[in-house]
Parts: C-alpha cells; sequence; structure tokens
C-alpha cells in the first residue's frame, strides 16, 4: 500500500472560514467555572465558553470550541486516509436485532441505551460499532479478493456511563472514531493493526500530545492483541506499569512480571521438605497477617486460596471431575458455563489481579464468592480454604505459588491449617496460570524495576479475530473456492477526550494554551482600542494574515483591554499581536506559551506571524 501525504495539508485546513471578528462570534467567558468542574480542561472549556453543558454528561460544542474539535477530527481523518482506511458512515440508531446476533444484547450491560421504535422492535443507540459494521460489510463480501476491508467512522456514540465526570472526558454522548477491518488472516490482521498503530502515533504527535502505547486488557470486547494508547495524567483512571529499563508499558489490569524467589522466615530461599504435611491447630486465626504472627513465619510462606464466582466461562470444563455433571450453554458457536467456582492460590504477600484472572477463565465477569458459597466449596468457615484435598472445585494456581516449598495454607477445617504443604506434592492445580496483580517495585523480565503512572485511555486497537465474524455469519470464498470467515480488528480514538487531554497537557494559570495544530484560531489580534490608527493596523494584519492562509480572530470588541488580553489568553489562542497607539509603529507579539513579549515593527509583523505557525505546524507534523 502507498502511502501519499498531502503536504499542505496541516497548513490550509479546510474550514469555511479563516477569520472571525470577535464581536462576530460568540465570546461569552466566565471568571469561574461551576464547582462541579474539577480538572482543568472541563473548568476551562466551560470558562472558554468552548461548551455548554445540556444534561449529565451531555455537552454542546460552542462555535469557538467546535472548530477544535473539527480540527482534532480532521487530522485523524487525515491520518487515516494515509494508511488507506476508507471512510464511512453507518447510522447511530441501529437494529436491536444485529446485537442479539452477536450475543452482546444482553452482555453489554446498563450502559447501552436501548429504545423501542413505533412497530415495537429493539433499537440501539451505538455504544460501538462492531455489529453495524459487521452487519454492512457482510452484505458484499463474497471473495478473498475484496480483503482486506478497511473502513472507519468518525461518528456519535453513547454510553450510559453510571459516573460521566470530567467534562467531556466521560461523557455520556460522545464522539469516536471507530475503525474496523476484515482480514483473510492473522498475517493480514496483524498488516492492518500495525498501519493503525503507526498512524495513531501520528495522530497524537500532530495533536501535540506525548502517548504511551500499553498493552491492555481487552475486558469485554474479546480477543487477544491489543494496545491502549494512554496520557499520562494525575487523573488517569487507569495504572500504568511502566519499567524504566526496556520501556516496558502495560496497563495494570494486563502488566506481567518476572518471578520473584520465595522467601522463608528466615530470608533465605524457599527450600523442599520431606515431611509430611501436617495439620496445626490455629483457633481463630483466620488473615495471612494474624497467621504470620501467630506461627513467626512471612505472608511469602502461605498459599492464600480465593474462592470465586465466575460467569460466563468458555474455558473448556470438561476435564474438571467436579464439573462432569455440568453441561454448558451452547449459542451459535459459542460455548459457555453460566456459574461457576474456583479456587484460586497464590503467594500470601501477593494479590489476584482479577481482570487477568477473568481473561484466563474467558469470563464475563468475576466475583468473589459469597461466605456461603465459600463454606459450601471449602467445607469449612471461611478462612480456612486451602488447595490440599480440595474437591468442590478446580485450582487455579497462580505461577507465583509453583515455586513455593514448605508452605502453609488452610486445611479446609475449622481453625486449622497445614504446614509443610509442597505444591506438586500435595496438591495437583487443574491449571497454573499468571493471575499476579503487578505492582510498582516488581521486576521486569529485563532486570529493571517497575514504576507506575496515571494514565488516560485516548485510543485503543484490538484484534478481536472471529468473535464477531462468526456469531454473525460472515463467510467469502477463499483462493480455494472454499468457504472461509474473516478474522476482524477495530480501533478506536476518543475525539471529545483527546481534546480535553490536550488541554490537560497544555495550560497555565491564566487558560488554555492550544497547540497550534488544534487552536479554535492561530492569531488573535488585539487593538486596544478599535479606532483610529490602532484600527487602520489592525485591519491590514488582519487582511495580510487572512490571505496567507492563517486563521485570525480580530478583538474588535469595545471592552477594556485587561478583558481582552484576558479572553484571548483563557481561550489559548497560540499568538497574540497586540496594537497600542503608544507602541506605533510598532506591535507586540506575545507567543502564549512565551513568557515575555517582543515589539516588531508593524510592516514586519504579518510575515514574522506567518512563518511561526507554519513552522510550528511543521513540527507537528515533522
Ligand atoms: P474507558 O475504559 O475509558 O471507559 P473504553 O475502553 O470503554 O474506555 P473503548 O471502547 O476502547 O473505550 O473506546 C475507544 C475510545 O473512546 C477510548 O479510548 C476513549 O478515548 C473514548 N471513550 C470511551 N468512553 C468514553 C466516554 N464515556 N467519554 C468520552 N470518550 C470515551
Ligand atoms: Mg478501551
Amino acid at each position: 500500500m502507498t502511502i501519499v501525504r498531502n503536504a499542505c495539508s496541516q497548513v490550509s485546513f479546510s474550514l469555511q472560514y479563516n477569520n472571525m471578528k470577535a464581536s462576530q462570534s460568540m465570546i461569552i467567558t466566565l471568571r469561574e467555572a461551576p464547582a462541579e468542574a474539577v480538572i482543568a480542561s472541563h473548568q476551562y472549556m466551560l470558562r472558554a465558553g468552548l461548551i455548554r453543558k445540556l444534561g449529565n454528561g451531555l455537552y454542546t460544542y460552542m462555535p469557538l470550541g467546535l472548530r477544535t474539535f473539527n480540527k482534532v477530527q480532521n487530522i485523524i481523518r487525515e491520518e487515516l486516509n494515509a494508511i488507506g482506511a476508507l471512510e464511512f458512515k453507518p447510522t447511530v440508531i441501529v437494529p436491536g436485532d444485529i446485537w442479539k446476533e452477536s450475543g452482546r444484547w444482553e452482555t453489554m450491560g446498563p450502559q447501552m441505551l436501548k429504545a423501542k421504535n413505533r412497530q415495537e422492535q429493539d433499537m440501539v443507540v451505538s455504544p460501538t460499532a462492531e455489529e453495524a459494521y459487521t452487519a454492512i460489510m457482510r452484505q458484499d463480501l463474497t471473495s478473498y479478493k475484496q480483503l482486506p476491508i478497511n473502513c472507519y467512522q468518525i461518528n456519535t456514540k453513547y454510553r450510559d456511563e453510571i459516573r460521566p465526570r470530567y467534562g467531556v472526558m466521560r461523557g455520556r454522548e460522545f464522539m469516536m472514531m471507530d475503525g474496523y477491518s476484515l482480514n483473510a488472516d492473522d498475517e493480514s490482521l496483524d498488516q492492518t493493526y500495525q498501519l493503525y498503530a503507526k498512524a495513531y502515533l501520528r495522530i497524537f504527535k500532530r495533536l501535540g500530545l506525548k502517548v504511551i502505547p500499553v498493552k491492555a486488557d481487552s475486558g469485554a470486547m474479546g480477543g487477544n492483541g491489543s494496545e491502549e494508547f494512554m496520557v499520562e495524567s494525575e487523573i488517569g483512571d487507569d495504572t500504568l506499569i511502566i519499567c524504566p529499563e526496556c520501556g516496558y508499558a502495560a496497563n495494570a489490569e494486563k502488566a506481567s512480571c518476572a518471578k520473584d524467589i520465595p522467601l522463608n522466615s528466615e530470608g533465605k530461599p524457599q527450600t523442599a521438605t520431606s515431611e509430611k504435611y501436617a495439620p496445626i491447630s490455629t483457633p481463630d486465626v483466620k488473615t495471612i497477617d494474624d497467621l504470620s504472627k501467630f506461627l513467626k513465619t512471612t505472608p511469602q510462606c502461605f498459599i492464600k486460596t480465593l474462592i470465586y464466582k465466575a460467569k460466563n466461562v468458555a474455558l473448556d470444563l470438561s476435564d474438571v471431575p467436579c464439573y462432569k455433571y455440568l453441561k454448558p450453554i451452547t449459542e451459535g458457536t459459542n460455548k459457555f458455563y453460566p456459574e461457576v467456582f474456583f479456587a484460586v492460590c497464590i503467594r500470601g504477600d501477593l494479590d489476584v489481579n482479577e481482570a487477568k484472572l477473568a481473561g484466563f477463565l474467558k469470563a464475563s465477569e468475576i466475583e468473589l464468592a459469597s461466605d456461603e458459597e465459600d463454606e459450601k466449596i471449602t467445607t469449612a468457615p471461611v478462612g480456612f480454604a486451602g488447595p490440599v484435598n480440595l474437591v468442590n472445585a478446580p485450582v487455579i494456581a497462580d505461577l507465583s505459588v509453583m515455586d513455593m516449598h514448605d508452605c502453609v495454607t488452610g486445611a479446609l477445617k475449622k481453625d486449622t491449617h497445614f504446614i509443610h504443604v509442597e505444591p506438586n506434592r500435595d496438591f495437583t492445580p487443574y491449571k497454573v496460570a499468571d493471575v499476579r496483580l503487578v505492582k510498582p517495585g516488581d521486576k521486569c523480565s529485563c532486570g529493571g524495576t517497575y514504576y507506575s503512572k496515571k494514565g488516560n485511555e485516548l485510543g485503543h486497537i484490538f484484534k478481536l479475530g472471529y468473535k464477531y465474524t462468526k456469531s454473525m455469519n460472515v463467510t467469502y470464498l477463499d483462493k480455494n473456492g472454499k468457504m472461509a470467515t474473516p478474522t476482524m480488528g477495530c480501533y478506536g480514538i476518543g475525539v471529545d477526550r483527546v481534546m480535553a487531554s490536550i488541554i490537560e497537557a497544555h495550560h497555565d494559570d491564566k487558560g488554555i494554551m492550544w497547540t497550534m495544530s488544534t487552536a479554535p484560531y492561530q492569531v488573535a489580534i488585539v487593538p486596544i482600542k478599535y479606532d483610529g490608527n490602532m484600527k487602520e493596523v489592525a485591519d491590514k494584519l488582519y487582511d495580510d494574515l487572512t490571505k496567507a492562509g492563517i486563521e485570525v480572530m480580530l478583538d474588535d470588541r469595545n471592552e477594556r483591554p485587561g478583558v481582552k488580553f484576558n479572553d484571548m489568553d483563557l481561550i489559548g489562542f497560540p499568538v497574540r499581536i497586540t496594537v497600542g497607539d503608544k507602541n506605533l509603529p510598532n506591535v507586540e507579539i506575545k507567543v502564549r506559551s512565551e513568557p515575555e513579549a517582543k515589539l516588531i515593527p508593524a510592516t514586519e509583523a504579518a510575515a514574522k506571524v506567518e512563518d511561526f505557525v507554519k513552522k510550528e505546524l511543521a513540527d507537528l507534523n515533522a
């Protein structure tokens, strides 16, 4: 695939109007943000009049804000067009039937807004569009020659988020770029996936955002091979685990770490014991900490056993003795167990990562069993669970357990533990898996020590595999004339969240500091008074810059200079040219992100500012 980049696209942004007089535009700024706005982007978007709230999680982009919103979309569009993705536009309201076909009608949960039309048919306000894409593309797909099919939309989504917050960062209605691909095989899917990854890096660079691509959990979407594009942020919803040595970065939901050698109570590596495991009396000692004190040892010597209840488990359990009687439910090509229990073992000083566990079990949901359920499985009061002699649930052992020796576990009996337990000798787990919650301080496989950061997800790419193409019955004739099913990828970026994140990354105590590629206008011209000489010079600059293709806002309002300066700084125009009679024939040029202004002859100002704007755009686009 050849990539043709439009060399001037970064400069001549195709807006209908490149210039604007402040008196004609809706500049409505606020001194204070409403109390509910607690982060900079939310406060400044409201204060600068870029957005207005219509309802909880529902925001309107006002004319100035919409310019930036459109610019963000256009940068995304240009870079996706450059990798050969084709833009299409499905409807936002889609038939509920396609969600029933894929099996997500139920599993998407209450975040999906459903409605009935006048014929009482189920409808969905798209929270995402895998189903729509699949249902549309399967209509015309007949031959391998048509693959890959790589289309994207930039379109409205609705998710009935429980807690919309931080303004447009987590809204209910928002704009998403969502791309989807159908590919003939894994190799082709990987190529499309890599193209998106490359385009994403260019998109975020052009927007002026530093992103960290991290390995991610693919959650309810299913499938494997997924990366999230995160920005570091104190208000981030995600935790990133990062290795300073090799650059490994992963969402804490997915991160894995190197093995560490378990130590005994003397701080020496645990060694195998030849003693038989034996019960000891531990009256009323239930927690690992109590037990450590009681036995004068450390949590590293305990095997912690947690009973989990998992829903819609697609892992094949036909060889689990206690589940022999269970029949999985078959829905299309999916086979799953609606509700099963597992005993999950992990070294006493570590914690279970439930997202990793759910991924391993291929479960839609997992939670700790209730006390009652726990007692049923372990035949003992809560606190005495252990893997030795456990028959009522399969044991999933974390990797950490298999390196342990001479350890302590619950004995499935009130006030009793076993000592001298040897994994593999005294119990054999049903499966060994990596379900450890990785924490800062844990080791990377390169030897580095992890640290963690808070991050916010701006974009996501995943390899979905056959989840939708199988359940929704997409087929084509392959090279040999045989019926085949394509594999699928999906790729998303949140436009609103990106816009808010640019503000999070670029602001000061006066307001927003837009990057050149995203400012509603690149230059603000502020005459101290829009009258006489000052008006003449300001108008000339306005005309010259407009002719040069620069986007200019001229503040012709009859306001005090201080008010105008504050507004221009709050809205965040990257360059301000101040025309004051005291300085004429010079004018003052102030770059928003620099502390000092410069005086230059008015006759040179337009050319200087034009060069500056174009250089900034070129740097972002490099
Ligand atoms: P999150 O974990 O933040 O809820 P997600 O993983 O559910 O997001 P995806 O389904 O991957 O989101 O959607 C792709 C992109 O859409 C996200 O990377 C994010 O930028 C954006 N996005 C998702 N939910 C919202 C929302 N409620 N408001 C604004 N943007 C959103
Ligand atoms: Mg995501």
